[in-house]
């Protein structure tokens, strides 16, 4: 039997899951999977590490009561019968916030609970429900190590001026500071990017996660050295129902004088904006794109005239701009979005090569822009393995004891 790790990913109604075997060289991935609409109708798929689908049936998921309590043992059970010559011995996690101090990733052990759950109120969609995967597991699978990595880590190298506001001392002491996030997708972009742009990764190159979240990372030398979203999974670019940067004067007139609760707000901006909002027919870009109304199009033009903005304003951040990298659903699918972003930085000197964008390539720019334009597909999951991976090799861990 081979050793191998769980990676899980838990959101709000999806949980996605791999196994990654630990071999000398590093994780290989054996088998990956979702659950899909968690609480209403639940979806259930995996595939092998050769794309093949994998049976579902025997995983008895299809009752609209299953919640993440219910599924993490029925997943643990399908595994044993799927996981061929692996023994599972480590979980790896993805946890949205780790505060200011957690560079990287930790062991679960009661006391670093204690301290995510102190954080939930700046993730309140998401934290949760990582919180809750690592909690149901240790109940069903005690003996197992888990890992908890950190989407907030990859940004802890942005200088004092990239995480601060302009706010008064006493709040950035308490915590208010911009702490970034989808950074475990940055680090893989970061790992990658050598393959990809060869001499110039070390250089001045900015990200683009561009999913039903979506935020923008400036890097140099593989380092973040500022980010679109900061205090919240709230700010920076338009995403698929959260409005993104908003002067905050709109949030006061909204409760002032709408009378809206704090709820209602909160509903409204993670919810109900974004190009939901603005499209007044959905949060899914694809669907947009293939939708005859002039609202669907004016929500897409807008989604790509921001985050073309972005990409200014994070390019003053690194001195200029070498390499733009789309990732993500909407970064590695839509040619249209890549298009109408890419269109506005001409004046930068960026050139779409618009066959090798149609066809998704991994290099989209011409022979002469002066910006290189690439598409890397984006693997939070192995980042999560490969930590996991690497903090086993330097120091067997033991289960979490009593959480
Ligand atoms: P999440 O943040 O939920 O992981 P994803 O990274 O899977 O999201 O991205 C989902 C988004 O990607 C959706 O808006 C979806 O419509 C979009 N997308 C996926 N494929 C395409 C495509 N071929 N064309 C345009 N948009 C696409």
């Amino acid at each position: 039997m081979t050793d191998a790790t769980l990676v899980l990913n838990a959101g709000s109604s999806s949980l996605k899951f791999a196994v990654y075997s630990c071999e000398p060289d590093g994780p290989h991935v054996r088998l990956r999977g979702k659950v899909a609409g968690i609480g209403t109708h639940p979806v259930f798929s995996a595939r092998n590490a050769h794309g093949q689908p994998l049976p579902s049936q025997d995983l008895m998921l299809v009752s609209t009561e299953a919640d993440h309590d219910a599924l993490i043992p029925a997943l643990l059970t399908w595994l044993e019968r799927h996981e061929d010559g692996l023994t599972i011995t480590c979980a790896g996690h993805r946890v949205v916030h780790g505060g200011r101090l957690r560079g990287g990733p930790a062991q679960v052990t009661p006391a670093l609970l204690d301290e995510l759950e102190a954080l939930i109120p700046l993730a309140p969609l998401h934290q949760p429900h990582n919180l809750a995967a690592i909690r149901c597991l240790a109940a069903t699978a005690p003996h197992l190590t888990q890992i908890a990595c950190f989407d907030t880590s990859f940004h802890r190298t942005q200088d004092w001026l990239a995480q601060h506001f302009a706010l008064p001392r006493a709040l950035t002491e308490s915590g208010v500071l911009r702490y970034g996030f989808h950074g475990l997708s940055y680090q893989y972009i970061a790992r990658q990017l050598p393959r990809y742009t060869g001499v110039h990764a070390e250089g001045r190159v900015i990200a683009a996660h561009l999913g039903n979240g979506a935020s923008l990372c400036a890097m140099r030398e593989r380092k973040s050295v500022a980010t679109s979203m900061g205090f919240t999974a709230l700010e920076g670019l338009m995403m698929g129902q959260r409005c993104g940067s908003l002067d905050p004067g709109v949030v006061l007139y909204l409760m002032d004088t709408l009378k809206m609760t704090t709820d209602d707000v909160s509903h409204l901006l993670y919810e109900k904006s974004g190009l939901l909002g603005v499209s007044g027919i959905s949060n899914d870009m694809a669907e947009l794109e293939a939708h005859p109304a002039p609202e669907a199009h004016e929500a897409i033009a807008l989604f790509c005239y921001r985050a073309a903005c972005d990409m200014t304003a994070l390019a003053t951040s690194l001195g200029g701009l070498d390499s733009i990298v789309f990732t993500a659903g909407i970064g590695e699918n839509s040619a249209l979005v890549r298009r109408l972003i890419v269109e506005r930085l001409g004046w930068l000197g960026a050139e779409l090569d618009t066959d090798a964008n149609a066809r998704n390539a991994s290099c989209i720019s011409t022979t002469t822009s002066r910006i290189s334009l690439y598409i890397i597909p984006t693997d939070e999951e192995v980042i999560i393995a490969q930590e996991v991976h690497d903090m086993m090799q330097h120091s067997p861990l033991g289960a979490i004891s009593n959480a």
